[in-house]
């Protein structure tokens, strides 16, 4: 059974505040979590993970990771600027975009990130827009498809991302001969892969090529980055990877390939995203409707607006009916949003106590690509998002939207603006 990190006692506190719908996050579970990993990876006197902003990009949430030792793995404009201003500086930030405009490329070089390059074609880009580093990254498709024990986990061949094995060669070469003196080699080959194999293969495959690209340029590498890819169990019958076993699978292959290649000093890092941060989330929300017609459903106060992995890639999400837990699981219901797009379902035909309207019902694991890919189809406002603190206090940490924000862009015509969002704009 799954269950959430919040009593009801509690949640019923949290809500009176704070009206549903929101994203609540569990400081703790984040902390403990962010310790085990730096645990897992002590091996390796480099180690840092660098938390994909992209997953959470919230400034309180980023400043917990920070001070468990995290940097940041930004690919846009506004993630760069959010995480200059938490604080992250230079190094402690990674770069991995792809068709990078130039804007991006010339604040990453003023923060002085650490990029990562997604194509040979933007080394030339990069060296005309903001110079080249002293220290660079380069991002490997190996092409084809990507196996773990004769399964077929992804398909590089079919993804947009990175160098050819030919293109990394030759990069590296370029690169030198613009003055890079170091080198890290990058490398995203499957998504939410609970499978404890998944970053030991990855590092064969990288472990491999940076010995081979060693050999082949005499190039310094100085780190080797597994990117983000490692998953959570949403699903209850699913088992959690676990990050001492990932970690020592890469120790052992780092012993069999780097070590005798006197390769001992590459730092390994990550840009785990959705491990980090997707468990210690999940979206509140209030049964606001009964519907029987030729299937049972079941109305919340939120919508794929606010979680759009259901309607987006089918994905499962457990839902637990607050204060019901131990009742029989003897209803079907879809689980639905208001949004006028019949696949604005958290789930369908699920199994679950009787819901009565004004129960809360919460969403599971939505810490990691919840909010974050959240959109205003229908005119849906996003909800607040709340921090459920280490003494157990809440703090409001995004406030919800109000329709003066959603219309905030409008520059229309004066008095239909200052109807809508109360203020003039000119
Ligand atoms: C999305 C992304 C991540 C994080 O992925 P998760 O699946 O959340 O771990 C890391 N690095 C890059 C370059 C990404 O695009």
């Amino acid at each position: 059974m799954k269950k959430i990190f919040v009593e009801l006692d509690q949640l019923r506190d949290i809500v009176k505040e704070y009206p549903t719908p929101f994203h609540l996050y569990d400081e703790k579970g984040i902390r403990e979590n962010a310790r085990r990993l730096y645990e897992a990876f002590s091996w390796n006197p480099g180690f840092k993970e660098f938390f994909a902003v992209k997953a959470t990009p919230n400034p309180t949430l980023l400043k917990i990771l920070k001070e468990e030792g995290c940097g940041v793995d930004c690919s846009s404009y506004t993630e760069l600027m959010l995480s200059d201003a938490c604080g992250f500086e230079g190094s402690d930030i990674m770069f991995s975009s792809n068709v990078t405009p130039r804007e991006d490329f010339i604040l990453a070089r003023r923060l002085n990130a650490t990029i990562n390059l997604d194509d040979i074609t933007h080394i030339d880009f990069l060296e005309k827009v903001a110079g080249i580093p002293e220290t660079i990254s380069c991002r490997y498709n190996p092409g084809g498809d990507f196996v773990i024990n004769n399964q077929i986990m992804d398909t590089p061949g079919e993804a947009k991302y990175g160098f050819t094995r030919r293109q990394l060669t030759d990069g590296f070469k370029i690169l030198q001969g613009k003055g890079v003196k170091h080198f890290g080699l990058h490398a995203f080959l499957a998504s939410n892969n609970t499978d404890n194999n998944y970053y030991p293969t990855l590092a064969r495959i990288l472990f491999q090529t940076a010995v081979e690209l060693k050999r082949e340029t005499g190039a310094h590498i100085a780190f080797i980055n597994f990117s983000g890819g490692i998953g959570i169990p949403y699903r209850p019958e699913q088992e959690a990877a676990d990050i001492f076993a990932i970690a020592d699978g890469v120790r052992q292959v780092y012993e069999e390939i780097l070590v005798p290649a006197g390769m001992e000093d590459i730092a390994i890092y990550t840009e785990l995203g959705r491990y980090m941060t997707g468990p210690y989330g999940c979206l509140v929300t209030t049964a606001i409707h009964h519907k029987n017609i030729h299937k049972n459903y079941v109305g919340l106060d939120a919508c794929a607006a606010n979680l759009m992995r259901p309607a987006m890639y089918k994905a499962y999400h457990h839902i637990t009916v607050m204060g019901k837990e131990d009742l029989p699981a003897d209803h079907m219901y879809d689980v639905t949003g208001g949004l006028c797009e019949n696949n604005d379902k958290f789930a369908i035909d699920r199994m679950l106590p009787k819901v009565d309207i004004g129960d809360l019902v919460v969403i599971h694991d939505t810490g990691a690509h919840g909010y974050a890919m959240g959109y205003n189809y229908n005119g849906k406002l996003r909800s607040a998002e709340v921090l459920l603190r280490e003494d157990g206090t809440a703090q409001l940490i995004r406030r919800a939207e109000t329709p003066a924000d959603y219309f905030a862009t409008f520059d229309f015509d004066e008095s239909v603006n200052a109807k809508l969002i109360g203020k003039r704009f000119r």
